[in-house]
């Protein structure tokens, strides 16, 4: 008898899969490339997880049935693959149409200066001249408001065709919106996680954003259910991890860099920005003091071979910007403003080249707009 692959497809369908009770054929498991060489058949099961616990009494019973209703002249050859489509993580509606990248900054862990990277990156951004909006997503310590200096701003809604929209704050050329804007940031610690994440995702959609080349998520610490919650609901164009040179913040950033990198997040890492990076004294200008060990991060960057985007010593202004409402990239003619508008450019300059390598169509024209 001629053997074809419908003839196999039939056979298969005998089969089914204890999980769901679905035959194996039905559910998509089997992979379209069924090979025929004479009397030998090779066929490929695919599964979602490698250690599916039903793969290997598939693969037999699947042997069996098409002995059974093939002939006992097959001579079988059964694979288990991987289902690389049901492993996509799920595409996010596109929000924020009128946004053409947006950009994730994160960190292993608190105090490393992930905010004051986010913040001064959106100055340094709106400095070389393009559209830029902050959403302070540390939901559990937003310090945006007091950055900017924007402690007791309360924005208000608007009406946008028909909607009614949060108005985001504007300061130093940059869009921004964070809860700390809605609650007292001392209450914000005891959110529970889903209410953290509805308020967010209203943060992003019922805001009226308008056009933006660069949308900066100032993300919380570590890895948390906010860091899903903003896969899940916007379309990531890149991840920035912010760390200390320091060997125990470089092993939490090596974790977040993972996880971005992890099927579930899937989110392309544009760059670590090592901050804290040295210290020198005013006094002694031409002094630097590692407190916190050397080139730390341009090893990890190296080692897991992703850009070094900056290195930002530790500077008083810096600080002091920090708490006086105005960062220092405002001043880009200082050494720290020029370190932050370098970063700047090197950041817009990722987003460049990682658009350059996407298909025609979704490419991002990431001029000044
Ligand atoms: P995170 O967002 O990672 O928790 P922050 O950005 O809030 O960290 O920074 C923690 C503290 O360190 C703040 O007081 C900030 O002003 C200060 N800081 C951050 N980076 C620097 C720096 N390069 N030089 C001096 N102070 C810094």
């Amino acid at each position: 008898m001629a053997l074809y692959p419908q003839l196999i497809l039939d056979a298969l369908k005998h089969v089914r899969y204890p999980g769901n009770g679905v035959d194996i054929v039905t559910a998509g498991m089997v992979d379209d490339n069924i090979r025929i060489e004479g009397n030998k058949v090779s066929f490929s099961l695919l599964l979602d997880k490698p250690n599916d616990p039903f793969a290997k009494s598939l693969v037999k019973a699947s042997e069996q049935a098409i002995l059974t209703y093939v002939g006992k002249e097959v001579d079988i050859v059964g694979n288990i693959g991987i289902n690389y489509k049901t492993q996509l993580p799920p595409q996010p509606e596109k929000l924020l149409p009128q946004v053409k990248n947006i950009i994730a900054v994160s960190s292993g862990k608190g105090g490393v200066g992930k905010s004051t990277v986010s913040s001064n990156l959106a100055v340094a951004l709106a400095n070389e001249g393009y559209k830029v909006g902050l959403l302070d997503a540390d939901i559990f310590g937003p310090s945006v408001p007091k950055m900017f200096g924007l402690e007791d701003a309360r924005p208000y809604l608007e009406p946008v065709e028909g909607r009614e929209l949060i108005r985001p704050e504007e300061k130093y050329g940059v869009k921004m919106l964070s809860i700390g804007f809605f609650v007292d940031p001392n209450n914000a610690v005891l959110w529970r996680g889903g209410m953290a994440s509805n308020a967010l995702k209203q943060l992003i959609s019922d805001a009226n954003w308008g056009e933006l080349d660069f949308f900066i998520v100032d993300l919380p610490p570590g890895t948390s259910d906010i860091h899903l919650t903003m896969v899940q609901t916007v379309a990531i164009t890149g991840a920035i991890v912010v760390s200390t040179p320091q060997e125990v913040a470089l092993a939490d950033a090596r974790k977040g860099i993972s996880m971005f990198m992890g099927e579930k997040v899937n989110v392309p890492i544009l760059g670590l920005v090592e901050n804290m990076a040295w210290f020198t004294p005013a006094e002694l200008p031409n002094n630097k003091y590692y407190l916190f060990g050397k080139e730390g991060c341009k090893r990890l960057a190296e080692e897991l071979n992703i850009p070094l985007l900056g290195q930002i010593p530790i500077v008083q202004s810096i600080c002091e910007g920090g708490d006086n409402g105005e960062p220092v990239a405002c001043n880009p003619d200082s050494i720290t403003g020029q370190a932050f508008a370098e970063l700047a450019r090197k950041v817009a300059r990722q987003v460049e080249i990682r658009n350059e390598t996407l298909p025609e169509t979704k490419k991002v024209d990431v001029k000044r707009g």
